[in-house]
């Protein structure tokens, strides 16, 4: 993916000042070089027809992820007008200036042309707000590490909501019996995230895992000697895994998918709940969701493919530790590598829930660190993205006889006004955690996608968050 850079400007100030706009602006673009995604320099817009055009090419180019538009000089925004309307890949107005200061013996009325932003991005702003599109706006001289930092969260949230765009998840199963967290509308699913998500018949899946060869799991296992350590007297149920993992990949790759869920309710004919076999595949950027949890499998796979070297997993809120302020984060099996402080162990043990047999997992403690668990809802109408800081710690216990994955951490903005701030968003039991997504991003993913956010962070109160949400009852109220 790439991003495409388009400088505003008009004739007015002679080809000498667009040929020094043009030069300038090339500079900038490689000056971003360094951003996680390429930024490519398009044009210096001086007409409508210019912009429109370009628009155009933007929104039919695969590759492009978004539009970064920045006014060297004053750029007329009723030429903008139609242009703008069109576009529908992610914006970011970056409001930048080429000169980092102002220099004293050579500032003339022709240099005050030519670095106008400060003017020009006013107008550009104007149109912006005027045309109510959601557009991210980045201030700050181009060299700035903190200013490019930024830019780069912008990036990592439109690369984030294109994907989310094409995103097909796989359902083995429905979802957990009367449960009502993870229901949702799909419709409504597919208009605002972009999601395809149907459901595939459990046999089909253990047809396909009865047809893996013992050579493609050798190789799986081979893979898994690698990673992780496991006891040679669980080769078989480990084995087991193999066959499920390479089963569930086989139908995600045929359907074009990147997310899966399952229920223990619906495992006909299969030996063992996947566990294993969903962390592993989360650890390749997989998203998974349990108990059919289709809404966080789609939300670990956006994470996911935001940070494909990142620290992201599905998780669940489990129990309290009252007395160390800590909530105890696990799942019965599915929790992915990418968060482990140290190599994880593949054990196998019984499972008191869905009466299969005992199934292999992998075990570890997850890192310390600050991270966010997000939990995007249904709350009738819309989603609701609800993102909370949390700070990791390094499990203080050794629970030998709790053979799962699992990591504890303290909710912002204390631990039980934390808890009290989940509970009234109506925040999920499911979460995605994760250790990379910063502020800005969960921001910009949140407007490019025209979502919900509830925040809930150092300055958050019962108080303020009530308030937010019945505003966003208003705002987001249907107008149909
Ligand atoms: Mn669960």
């Amino acid at each position: 993916m790439k991003f495409w850079f388009i400088t505003g400007s008009q004739f007015l100030y002679g080809e000498e000042t667009l040929r020094q706009v043009e030069e300038n602006s090339k500079i900038i673009v490689d000056g971003l070089k360094g951003l996680p995604f390429p930024v490519e320099y398009k044009l210096t817009a001086k007409t409508e027809s210019e912009i429109e055009k370009i628009v155009k090419e933007a929104n039919y180019d695969d590759e492009c992820a978004g539009v970064i538009t920045f006014c060297h000089t004053f750029s007329p925004s009723k030429m903008w007008i139609n242009g703008l309307a069109l576009l529908q890949k992610p914006w970011l107005h970056f409001h930048t200036q080429f000169n980092e200061t102002i220099p004293n013996e050579e500032i003339d009325m022709d240099y005050m042309n030519l670095h106008q932003s400060a003017h020009g991005d006013r107008e550009h702003g104007f149109i912006g707000a005027r045309l109510r599109m959601p557009r991210s706006v980045v201030a700050g001289h181009w060299k700035s590490a903190e200013v490019q930092a930024k830019i780069a969260d912008w990036q990592r949230a439109a690369v984030g909501a294109i994907f989310s765009k094409s995103l097909k998840i796989v359902r083995f199963g429905d979802n957990m019996r009367e449960v009502a967290v993870t229901e949702g509308d799909k419709v409504e699913a597919q208009l605002i995230m972009g999601w395809q998500v149907n459901t595939f018949a459990v046999g089909d899946l253990v047809e396909e895992m009865n047809a893996v060869t013992e050579a493609e799991t050798d190789a799986l296992m081979a893979e898994y000697a690698k990673l992780y350590d496991f006891k040679e007297e669980d080769t078989e149920a480990i084995r087991y895994q193999a066959r499920e993992e390479i089963g569930i990949e086989k139908i995600l790759k045929r359907e074009g998918a990147m997310a899966f869920s399952n229920t223990f309710q619906d495992l006909h004919g299969m030996k063992q709940l996947p566990g294993l076999a969903s962390q592993h595949l989360m650890s390749k950027g997989y998203g998974f969701g349990a108990e059919g949890d289709w809404k966080t499998a789609g939300l670990t796979a956006i994470v996911k493919a935001m940070y494909p070297e990142g620290n992201t997993s599905f998780m669940e809120d489990y129990t309290y530790d009252y007395q160390h302020e800590l909530i105890l984060g696990s799942h019965m099996l599915e929790v992915c590598p990418s968060i482990a402080a140290d190599r994880p162990r593949i054990e196998v043990h019984h499972l008191g829930i869905g009466g299969k047999e005992d199934p292999a997992r992998l075990v570890f403690e997850g890192k310390a660190g600050s991270a966010k668990a997000l939990s995007l809802i249904d709350i009738g109408g819309r989603l609701r993205l609800i993102a909370q800081d949390v700070t990791c710690e390094k499990p203080f216990q050794s629970m030998p006889n709790l053979p799962v994955a699992r990591t504890m951490w303290k909710p912002a903005p204390s631990f039980l006004e934390g808890l009290e701030c989940w509970i009234i968003a109506g925040g999920a039991h499911h979460t995605v955690l994760s250790y990379d997504i910063s502020d800005r991003t969960v921001q910009d993913l949140a407007r490019i996608l025209g979502i919900e956010l509830a925040v809930i962070n150092k300055d958050t109160t019962t108080l303020s968050l009530e308030r937010d949400l019945k505003m966003d009852d208003v705002i987001y109220a249907r107008h149909w």
